[in-house]
């Protein structure tokens, strides 16, 4: 098995029945097991800023797939829901980037791991440290210092991992 911490944003339509739906729908695949879901967070968006707000959550992955095989799941998930390639960083119905592949380091032409502009987004690393697992994290990052120097400006918590309605939102 391997473990993968896989970053879920949308902000076109219902974004947050989008985010779920594609959950349960990475859940139905027999390769694919979530193991955590991080709560949901509202964020300003970055790069192109004349667009909606943002949903962003992570989840935490088993999964048998190679790294590049996880990589076209997603992708076909991110079709299914309806994306469409258009401004770069522009909205979204759902974006699935893979933040963690094991301890490994990728690079080949369509998928680099870690995933290169993790380090430096609050909407990504606001998630993921809340369900990261120490040991998932590579040795060479400093998990309290990335959590002090993280600007959390721009990113509020919309629903709680362990909110009430949370539980029925995500079990399968
Ligand atoms: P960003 O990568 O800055 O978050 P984005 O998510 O808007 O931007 P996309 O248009 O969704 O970018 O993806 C562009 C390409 O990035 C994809 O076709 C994919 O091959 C490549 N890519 C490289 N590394 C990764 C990764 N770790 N996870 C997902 N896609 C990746
Ligand atoms: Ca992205
Ligand atoms: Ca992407």
């Amino acid at each position: 098995m391997n473990v993968s911490y896989v970053a879920i944003g949308s902000n076109q339509g219902d974004r947050a029945g989008i985010m779920q739906d594609a959950i349960r729908f990475l859940m139905k695949d027999n390769q694919i097991q979530i193991e955590k879901t991080s709560s949901i967070y509202e964020t300003d968006p970055v790069g192109y800023t004349d667009q909606a707000k943002f949903l962003n959550m992570v989840i935490k992955v088993n999964t048998s797939y190679a790294a590049l095989e996880l990589l076209k799941v997603l992708q076909q998930t991110e079709h299914f829901f309806g994306r469409e390639r258009g401004v770069r960083w522009g909205p979204r119905t759902l974006d699935l980037d893979i933040l963690l592949y094991n301890q490994e380091n990728i690079e080949v032409e369509e998928l680099i791991i870690p995933h290169p502009r993790m380090w430096e987004r609050a909407f990504v690393l606001v998630p993921l440290l809340e369900i990261a697992d120490r040991r998932d994290i590579p040795k060479d990052i400093d998990k309290e210092a990335l959590l002090e120097l993280q600007d959390r400006e721009g990113v509020q918590v919309w629903k709680l991992k362990n909110g009430e309605e949370e539980s029925v939102h995500f079990e399968s």
